[in-house]
């Protein structure tokens, strides 16, 4: 380990969200998994005391580095959100009750991940509670990603230190289909994505040229295999590309039984997974940020805890 890292964890309670009366239960995502994951650390007397930063919310300038401005000022439109979060019926619901109970929370989140990639350089992994919002492209949000939080961290790190090569390991079990659009025929920010491929987006057309290592998987795959290959072809890319800074999408999707992954990877080895990114980035004196991303059942919360007390451990 050439640097040891001191790492620091984002978070606010206002991350937690909870949509309209009548479409609470409507979407997998717990809203309020981040608090929920905090609480089982307490009980495993984890202490991130000391550890813990506020963040800010992006601000409009932060995003139109990444974001068409119509597609920014399109997001005052219910129907606009509601297509993006899924749920049609949510169209119904005036904009203002939206914004403030999905939209506000995903700019705090996204205000969070890019604080955590500032923090990864001197922490040598920063981790935001909350965020990975991989799906949304640059004129237009979708699978639940309004702002792309990744894309606006990177962006900022690249202005503020001049980064000429960025990672992003993508393990959700989705493809980063909205990361990958935005950074094809960018050099400097290439993807390493292993995802199911027969779920959505399905392969998506638009995105897959922007992926440098791609790792399609077939929907079932378990825990084992997922690992071996994972650390089959992810030391080498490092390797390969030399990246300034790594960023880590770890959506804990690909756990067995959640309802939209279709994967079998047991808890041992998600974690191990997250482990593996981890380690691969720390024992190279390479910068990790990380966010939690997807994660759809009622232990999402349980698996996030298990990363943060990995990480937590560090210190
Ligand atoms: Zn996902």
């Amino acid at each position: 380990m050439s640097k040891h890292p001191n790492p620091v964890f984002v978070y606010s309670d206002r991350y937690t969200f909870v949509l309209p009366p009548g479409y609470e239960n409507i979407h997998h995502f717990d809203g309020s998994k981040f608090q929920r994951a905090l609480a089982v650390l307490d009980e495993r007397s984890v202490s991130l005391e000391g550890r813990v930063i506020e963040p800010v919310e992006v601000t409009r300038e932060e995003l139109e580095l990444v974001h068409d401005s119509g597609y920014l000022d399109s997001l005052t439109s219910s129907a606009v959100i509601a297509d993006i979060l899924e749920v049609g019926m949510l169209a119904g619901v005036p904009f203002k009750e939206l914004d403030e109970r999905a939209l506000a929370p995903m700019r705090l989140a996204t205000g969070g991940t890019i604080r955590a990639v500032r923090e990864a350089f001197d922490a040598g992994v920063a981790v935001n509670l909350s965020g990975g919002y991989h799906h949304a492209k640059r004129a237009n949000g979708e699978g639940f990603c309004a702002y792309s939080d990744i894309a606006v961290a990177i962006e900022i790190a690249r202005a503020e230190r001049g980064l000429e090569r960025v990672m992003v390991v993508d393990l959700d079990v989705h493809q980063g289909n909205g990361v990958e659009a935005i950074y094809q025929g960018d050099v400097g920010v290439e993807v390493f994505d292993m995802y199911n491929f027969q779920i959505y987006p399905m392969g998506d057309p638009d995105a897959r040229g922007g992926i440098r290592w791609d790792h399609p998987l077939p929907g079932g795959t378990e825990g084992p295999e997922y690992v071996e290959r994972l650390s089959a072809h992810l030391p080498g890319a490092i390797e390969e590309f030399q990246p300034q800074l790594i960023f880590y999408n770890a959506g804990t999707d690909i756990f067995a039984g959640d309802p939209l992954g279709d994967l079998q990877v047991d808890e041992a080895h998600v974690l191990e997974r997250d482990r593996l990114v981890i380690e691969a980035a720390v024992s190279r004196g390479v910068p990790l940020a990380m966010v939690p991303s997807g994660g759809y059942t009622d232990d999402s919360h349980r698996l996030l805890a298990n990363a943060l007390e990995l990480v937590a451990g560090l210190a």
